[in-house]
């Protein structure tokens, strides 16, 4: 049993961390393992019996090789800076090298106060665990930019959070958990030099291609920005709400982190909002671009000093990039939409199209996910179920037209023009109703029902037969879905 563990951070970026270590759990239960992931990572599990595999998941035992450390980062948190964030309740175990020779992070989330806890406890509960679990490995499936959950293991503590409830520990895996909010710490801890070497070391790391370029730093910057354009529009074409998309949630990696108060939108409002704390919307699903803009003119203030020392124009040139970033996100987020909608052809009416359809969606009631399932099969149909998702059918009887005239126009059949809507179109989400019942289940001790989902989105894109519950959204009568950060 060896875990191919190589510790690069901590071995080349100290200030930017604290050694600690883990809070052993009491009674280590092994809830949940996600076989494929521990072989694609090459994490050999086969000689050791379940109570063993329990403790080197829970954080009883450490793996050889790992050395726990506490990454220090700051954050804009809803626009306010906090310097001193970092690692509360996770500990970073170290990198394994995974067989194709690819770089993990594993982190253990909710393994006890840290030297970065303040307030807080350093525990995880299962709840909270359990759903990071479900939508991650959802989000994977869905093809998006994710964090991996390796597994969660009960401690056989009660935490104190709506009363006393189960404490339990999450493996997560990850490309790499630098954020931006890495970055501002190391711009306003340590200045220049520190920053510079975190670049080298992001750029080292997952973008090695800069290296190369005339100015590193700028040519990071932009790398990183590109990712999170192509995450962000990726969240859009599902509708999925991050709900925290603070500087110290944005990976530099461009994998989505932080699944708190995260929800995918039912029905279509660009104004939707799930969490409780979010109560100016900032985080809602259509200002999710912006912020995504927002966040990225941090990481460009964090990287300024590196930036203009290795050229003088290198201010400007930053500023231009931003200046581009909506051209750029549209574009990205245009070429999913003409995907989602069926046209094969593109037209320099479609950011139109598109536009015209959030519009006529709008205040409708319409569901988000079906809406793309049913849109494919009125040319051969007709409306009448599309129809049904609104309030009011005459809200999109023109945008039908226009579109209907538009693939009328196209080479591509009409069952292939459906095939291939079906394969960027999910047909199964985690339904927010669906994941509470779930959760609910497995507070009272029976996982029947977060497995079933687990296995219901594992394909989340392919029709199969009795799985009509899980494609319908919540009742009309279900009350408005409520998400909370930092549980
Ligand atoms: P989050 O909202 O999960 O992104 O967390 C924001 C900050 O609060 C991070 O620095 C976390 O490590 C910290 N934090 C969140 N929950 C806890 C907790 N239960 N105990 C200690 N620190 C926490
Ligand atoms: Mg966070």
């Amino acid at each position: 049993m060896a875990w191919n563990f190589d510790n690069s951070y901590a071995r080349e970026l100290e200030g930017l961390y604290a050694p600690w270590q883990i809070d052993p759990p009491e009674d280590a239960q092994l809830t949940l393992f996600n076989g494929a992931l521990a072989e694609r990572l090459g994490l050999d599990f086969e000689d050791i019996g379940d109570s063993a595999r329990a403790g080197l998941l829970g954080g009883a035992q450490l793996p050889e090789g790992a050395e726990p450390i506490a990454m220090a980062y700051s954050g804009h948190q809803f626009g306010h800076f906090s310097h001193q964030l970092g690692d509360g309740r996770a500990l970073l175990l170290g990198e394994v090298i995974a067989p194709d020779g690819k770089r993990f992070d594993l982190q253990l989330k909710g393994s006890g106060r840290t030297p970065f806890s303040r307030g807080g406890d350093g525990k995880l509960v299962l709840g909270p665990a359990l759903r990071e679990y479900l939508v991650s490995e959802a989000m994977a499936a869905l093809g998006i930019a994710t964090t991996r959950s390796l597994s969660v293991v009960t401690t056989g503590e009660k935490v104190r959070r709506n009363g006393l409830e189960q404490g339990a520990v999450l493996m997560r895996v990850a490309a790499s958990h630098l954020r931006v909010g890495s970055f501002e710490y190391a711009a306003a801890h340590h200045g220049k030099e520190q920053v510079r070497k975190l670049a080298d070391y992001a750029i080292a790391r997952h973008y090695p291609e800069a290296a190369e370029a005339d100015n590193p730093y700028l040519a990071l910057l932009e790398a990183v920005m590109d990712a999170q354009i192509r995450l962000v529009a990726s969240w859009m074409h599902v509708g999925f709400i991050h709900g925290v998309m603070n500087t110290d949630n944005v990976t530099i990696s461009g994998e989505t982190i932080d699944y708190g108060p995260c929800a995918f939108m039912d029905r279509y409002s660009g104004g939707t909002v799930f969490s409780s704390i979010d109560h100016g919307g900032r985080y809602a699903f259509a200002n999710q671009p912006n912020i995504c803009r927002w966040n990225m003119a941090k990481l460009g203030s964090a990287l300024a000093e590196v930036i203009v020392e290795e050229d003088e124009d290198g201010i400007a040139k930053a500023n231009q990039l931003l200046e581009d970033f909506p051209d750029r996100y549209h574009a990205r987020w245009l070429e999913g939409m003409r995907a989602k909608l069926g046209l094969a052809e593109n037209d320099e009416r479609d950011l139109g199209l598109v536009a015209s359809l959030f519009n006529a969606m709008e205040g409708q009631g319409a569901d988000y996910t079906q809406f793309f399932r049913l849109l494919a099969r009125v040319p051969e149909d007709g409306r009448e179920a599309l129809n049904a998702l609104f309030d009011e059918p005459d809200a999109i009887a023109g945008w039908l037209d226009t579109w209907e005239a538009r693939i009328a126009h196209e080479e591509r059949p009409h069952d292939k023009r459906v095939a291939a809507m079906n394969t960027v179109n999910p047909l199964y989400i985690p339904r927010n109703h669906k994941v509470e019942e779930a959760l609910q289940a497995a507070a009272n001790g029976d996982m029947d029902p977060f497995n079933t989902m687990l296995d219901v989105l594992a394909r989340p894109y392919e029709e199969r037969e009795g799985l009509e519950e899980y494609a319908r959204p919540a009742p009309a009568d279900a009350p408005a879905y409520v998400t909370y950060c930092g549980t």
